[in-house]
């Protein structure tokens, strides 16, 4: 069976790496998420990691050249043969259009994209009250995330929307059950 490999995008706080994990493991995929990735190699100290802090602190993207070669990376792992789930990647126009070269590599290419859409005030609000420590969650950051995703949605999601039928939208002001009931008949679509 080929690979299936999907796009979550959407703002932060839109619930996409939470949705990522849950159909992960309700449905056998991998969740790739650059942001996670990213806090793993600081937690372990890796000069990766403390270079992304750079601009991860500021909440600015970390280059195309690091990220790229971090994905790269994580698509070597063996877990990776059946598909994944990529989570806050692509975020640039070079990104996607890396992603669609690594995964050609697999004989495989972006099955899906699914487009999680939440009001930008109600990011914030989700943000804001946010407990999990993380460095970047202060109001500021916080703000500099959120203005910056329109320019990230500008230049990724003409990668995606000339191709018929690819993307797909979702109302991501709900709960966290009612998305997933969604997500997960996308995805299962897409897997038979
Ligand atoms: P959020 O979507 O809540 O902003 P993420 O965990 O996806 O959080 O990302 C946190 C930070 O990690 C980003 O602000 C950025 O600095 C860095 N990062 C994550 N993914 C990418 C990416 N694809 N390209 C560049 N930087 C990234």
């Amino acid at each position: 069976m080929k690979p299936v490999f999907i796009v979550f995008f959407g703002p932060p706080g839109c619930g996409k790496g939470t949705q990522a994990k849950r159909i992960g493991d309700d449905l056998g995929l991998v969740q790739v998420s650059t942001g996670e990735l990213f806090r793993k190699h600081l937690s372990e100290k890796t000069r990766l990691g403390l270079k992304a802090q750079e601009y991860m602190a500021q909440g600015a993207l970390v280059p195309d050249e690091i990220t790229i070669g971090m994905v790269r990376e994580r698509l070597q792992q063996p877990d990776i043969k059946t598909g994944a789930i990529f989570d806050g990647f692509p975020r640039t126009d070079a990104q996607a259009r890396a992603l669609d070269d690594l995964l050609s590599e697999f004989g495989g290419k972006v099955n899906m994209v699914i487009d999680f859409a939440l009001p930008i005030q109600v990011s914030r609000q989700r943000l804001m009250g946010r407990q999990e420590g993380r460095a970047d969650d202060r109001p500021e950051v916080i703000e500099k995330r959120l203005n910056d995703h329109a320019e990230v949605e500008a230049r990724v999601m003409p990668h995606y929307g000339a191709k018929p039928g690819l993307v797909k939208q979702i109302d991501a002001n709900r709960s966290i059950d009612e998305v997933h009931e969604d997500v997960r008949a996308l995805i299962k679509g897409v897997l038979c």
